[in-house]
This record gives structure tokens, sequence and C-alpha cells, in this order.
């Protein structure tokens, strides 16, 4: 059970009311100190403080949102690295499927 049950959360509290939100919050063990939001990981606390509540970091909020902000960019540029390896993969897989069996 949450320990805040005070009707902190309502659904779109920042516009986000996405289903994926309302599937994994099962058990948030991160509450944001400024709106009451609950994160399931440390680094999605971070980066949500950085992006909604620029104003109310320290430096040491400031680093953390750097380095958090830093990793999540290098997570999606590796995803769309490979998202496009495999789209080649099946380009030319297709083609080549083309070339052999339709001509
Ligand atoms: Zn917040």
């Amino acid at each position: 059970m949450s320990a805040r049950d005070s009707g902190g959360r309502t659904a779109g509290d920042d516009g986000r009311s996405d289903g994926a939100d309302a599937e994994a919050s099962a058990d948030p063990a991160f509450d944001c100190g400024d709106c009451g939001r609950a994160f399931h990981t440390e680094d999605l606390l971070v980066l949500h403080r950085g992006v909604r509540h620029p104003n109310a970091l320290d430096a040491a909020d400031q680093e953390a949102y750097r380095e958090a902000y830093a990793a999540e960019e290098r997570e999606i540029r590796s995803f769309r690295l490979r998202a496009l390896a495999v789209l080649v993969l099946l380009y030319f897989g297709f083609l080549f499927l083309y070339v052999i069996y339709a001509s």
C-alpha cells in the first residue's frame, strides 16, 4: 500500500495520461517531493524533477539530472541504431528473397 492516500495524485496532473503509467503503478517507491507523483526508479524521478520542477533543483540534483538525461539519450541512440539495423536486415532479406524466388 502506498503511504500517501490523501489524494495527491490525479489522473492527468501534468497532461500525461498514457496507459502505461496506470499499468506500471503497482508499488511505486519514489515520490516527487514537489507534486507527489510516484515513480518506480530513481532515474525516472530525477528526470521528472528536471523536466517539471527545474527551479526546485539544487546543484547535486542538477548534476544527477544531467547524468540521467545523458544515460537516457545513450539508451535512445542505441535503440535507434538497433531498430535501423533490424529494418536494414528486413529490407535486404526480403530483397534477396524476391531476387531468388520471384525472378
Ligand atoms: Zn513532481
